[in-house]
């Protein structure tokens, strides 16, 4: 698969491909698992399609069905493997939300202690907009 829809310099169809190494841990038809690059701890691996779709919002649901299922079957072999105690299983979805490559992507990434690491700040709810949202997105799903 070369042709892409977004771009030959996608590194994730490169590694598809085989045209760039990469410490592989499962394929199938659909999808791979391999080693990220730039691990946030130890056995962090990216589940990616086979097909170039971006992220979620141009992706099919038989393509992300494939995903979700190796997700399912790599993150307890990562778990395990570096003996975790728990995992992130972690997606970015458009550049705002901190997606660098735009290639779909779920990263699964092995936790020993909580106190590790935090991906975000939290703040309770505010609830006099949270109907207000909760009605817009509804609507959206109309
Ligand atoms: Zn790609």
């Amino acid at each position: 698969m070369t042709e892409t829809s977004h771009g030959a310099g996608c590194v994730f169809c490169k590694i598809v491909a085989g045209d760039i190494p990469a410490h592989k841990v499962y394929e199938d038809d659909e999808t791979i698992a391999f080693l990220d690059a730039y691990p946030v701890s130890s056995g962090h691996t990216l589940v990616v399609p086979k097909k170039p779709v971006e992220n979620i919002f141009d992706t099919d649901e038989t393509t992300l069905d494939a995903v979700m299922r190796t997700v399912r079957k790599v993150a307890p072999a990562v778990r395990d493997a570096v003996g975790a105690r728990g995992v992130h299983i972690n997606s970015n979805h458009g550049a705002t939300a901190g997606q660098i490559v735009p290639h779909l992507h779920f990263h699964i990434v092995p936790r020993h202690e909580r106190s590790e690491f935090s991906f975000w700040p939290q703040h309770e709810i505010d609830t006099s907009d949270a109907e207000a949202i909760a009605e817009k997105v509804r609507m959206h799903l109309k």
